[in-house]
């Protein structure tokens, strides 16, 4: 009995869920974005009054206050005494305006005043369909105007509805408005927006919006509600690739019941899920909800499901399909809209929410300040409030994450700093590799063979301990320049010693891998193993790799971390790109070689190498042999 009670609890709790998705799909959501004071709540207030959702008595209401307060009554008003009464037809809590037109149901997101709409955005607590962007045409473009556009460009949105305000303050002159929207379009092609309509308005006298005006023989149309009501939302495509964050899990007598809202994708019983960070894969055994389970639930859909198997599921967790799931990273760049007044600090740890994960991170590196008034890049990387950045983020635990070309609503995250939000940004992860341990190999049934002769006999043979020394740096630090003359000069002391070169081995036993992060990082394992089987040989191993990222050179050290020694070879990018031994820098530059490291793909200094040798500084031969002796001391008996 008390089960079933549970069950019919637990069904209310999804259905409310999914009551609230539906009203969230179901009637298109606006947003009117715009420079301070251009007009957004007076166009609010207007248009709403013209589509008749406002009382004529509050109107009137209104307007006899103001003239007996001796001002000049403003539909902005009338936004403001709406919100503070909400006794209308129409509903208007903190953030939302529902209104109707003759054809379809809107709601306004983030009522104007409230000025929370870019907090809101970012944070995903609303993501609108429809865009508009209000400037006021006797100003002319703002800052920002531009910013709220470029803001709506890393959100997703395509197209926009564009609204040319206060055309009475220029006496309705045709040339102003065709300059500034021209001005706007540039602008807006730069950085990749479509501008859906144009549309010259005044809210007050309410030119173009409901009714064509008389001041603007030259504008024949359309107006604005008719482009709202024909604007098409794009629906969404039901992708296959599933993503399924976890928002809780209800616990009902022995069933534990994952709850989350599917991003992505399908899932049915029998859907064959992979759970992150913890790699584990199982199927879905029932759907649960109440009081019926249809057969399959598509994106958008608030689900409760249960599991074949008994995994540790966690709230924030990610379920995926098992063929494309999310990379796990605990690095990634990331394009910033910064929020706050406070510095960002390399030294503090943020939180950041993703999804419904929460995880705390840190400002690795600040690599651009991008100008959006002229999308350049800032020469001074000093971040300041409501710009726009790239940001290295560091955490110590692995995220799950997609890149945003491939899921704008899973790819974007927001950074809080003792509660406050910070930031809010998008994810690119082009740069980086799947940390991803495999965790299922298939089975094969292979017994490895011991060794006739062991590592221990050939150690004391040679007269020295067996070791990987792991060379890491730009191209052209002088890896293979200082791994040459080494190997020479251990040879020579009757060391058995080889040179494993990244080039070389890229000749033949890696010909097939390029440079994606991927690629790099099996590049990376197979030079590893070959290493390690020369170190079962008896040698002393010098491997010459850029290796870029840590977390790969890590896995190489796991390997067999007691003989691997990291060496930096350091010198920067400035040095690097002047000698230039194989001319790659140049053409890295010029955009011939794409994902370069240092130029156009990152690297990652050692945090703790266990010898640094900076050949910007030094010469050959004094790194030759600082070298040598640190290979002497470690490894000769
Ligand atoms: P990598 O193998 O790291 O790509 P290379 O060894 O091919 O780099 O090239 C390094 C270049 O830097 C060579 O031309 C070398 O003469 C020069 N160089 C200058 N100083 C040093 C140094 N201290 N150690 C090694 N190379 C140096």
């Amino acid at each position: 009995m008390k089960r079933k009670m549970f069950l019919k609890d637990l069904g209310q709790k999804v259905i409310c869920k999914m009551k609230k998705n539906l009203e969230n799909t179901e009637v298109p959501k606006v947003v009117v974005v715009g420079h301070v004071d251009h007009g957004k709540s007076s166009f609010i207030g207007r248009f709403l009054f013209d589509v008749g959702e406002v009382q004529k008595e509050k109107f009137d209401e209104l307007k006899k206050a103001s003239e007996r307060r001796g001002v000049e009554f403003e539909f902005a008003f009338l936004l403001d005494a709406l919100q503070d009464e909400r006794d209308q037809g129409i509903t208007i809590d903190t953030t939302r305006i529902f209104f109707k037109t003759k054809l379809r149901k809107y709601v306004f997101i983030d009522a104007p005043g409230h000025k929370e709409f870019i907090r809101n955005m970012i944070t995903g607590a609303s993501s609108a369909d429809i865009a508009i962007l209000i400037v006021d045409v006797d100003e002319g473009i703002k800052q920002q105007t531009k910013k709220h556009a470029y803001l709506l460009k890393l959100l997703g949105i395509e197209q926009i509805i564009t609204l040319f305000n206060k055309m009475d303050k220029v006496n309705y002159s045709e040339e102003k408005y065709t300059q500034t929207k021209f001005d706007l379009n540039k602008y807006l092609a730069e950085i990749g927006i479509k501008c859906h309509s144009s549309i010259p308005i005044s809210s007050k006298l309410g030119d173009n919006i409901v009714s064509l005006s008389k001041n603007m023989k030259w504008y024949s149309g359309p107006l604005f509600v008719n482009v709202l009501d024909n604007f098409k939302v794009s629906e969404t495509k039901i992708s296959e690739v599933i993503r399924f964050p976890v928002q809780d899990i209800y616990k009902i007598g022995e069933k534990r019941v994952v709850v989350g809202r599917i991003e992505s994708g399908r899932i049915s019983k029998g859907t064959k899920l992979i759970f992150l960070p913890s790699n584990e894969r199982v199927d879905v055994k029932t759907i649960e909800v109440w009081p019926k389970a249809k057969k399959e639930y598509v994106i958008g859909d608030c689900i409760g499901i249960t599991l074949s198997e008994q995994i540790f599921v966690d709230k924030g967790n990610m379920a995926s399909d098992t063929i494309f799931p999310p990379k796990l990273t605990n690095r990634f760049e990331s394009i910033v809209f910064w929020l706050s007044e406070k510095k960002i600090s390399s030294k503090k740890k943020y939180f950041m929410k993703i999804n419904t994960g929460e995880y705390e991170v840190s400002v690795n590196r600040i690599k651009r300040v991008i100008d959006t008034e002229n999308l350049n890049i800032k020469k001074n990387n000093t971040v300041y409030k409501n710009d726009v950045c790239e940001l290295v983020i560091h955490s110590s635990q692995l995220i799950p994450m997609d890149d945003y070309s491939f899921n704008k609503s899973t790819a974007r995250f927001c950074l809080l700093d003792n509660e406050e939000i910070v930031a809010g940004g998008i994810i690119d992860l082009k740069n980086y590799p799947d940390q991803r341990e495999v965790k299922e190999l298939p089975k094969r049934n292979i017994t490895p063979e011991n060794y006739s002769v062991s590592e221990i006999d050939r150690s004391m043979k040679f007269n020295h301990r067996p070791g990987i020394i792991w060379l890491t740096g730009l191209s052209g630090s002088g890896k293979s320049t200082i791994a040459k003359n080494v190997e020479k000069k251990l040879f020579k002391r009757n060391l058995n010693v080889f040179s494993l070169d990244g080039d070389n081995l890229r000749i033949g036993l890696n010909k097939n891998l390029a440079f994606s992060p991927e690629d790099r990082t099996e590049n990376i394992r197979r030079t590893a193993e070959v290493a390690k089987l020369f170190t079962q040989a008896g040698f002393i191993v010098l491997v010459s790799l850029i290796s870029p990222y840590r977390s790969e050179r890590k896995k190489a050290r796991d390997i067999r971390s007691e003989l691997f020694r990291e060496i930096y070879i350091k010198a920067s990018v400035e040095v690097c790109s002047k000698r230039d031994v194989k001319g790659l820098y140049a053409k890295a530059v010029s955009g011939e070689i794409k994902n370069f490291t240092g130029i156009s793909s990152p690297y990652e200094e050692p945090e703790k190498p266990d010898l640094v040798i900076n050949t910007s500084i030094e010469d050959v031969d004094e790194s030759v042999n600082k070298l040598e002796e640190y290979i002497l001391n470690e490894f000769s008996f």
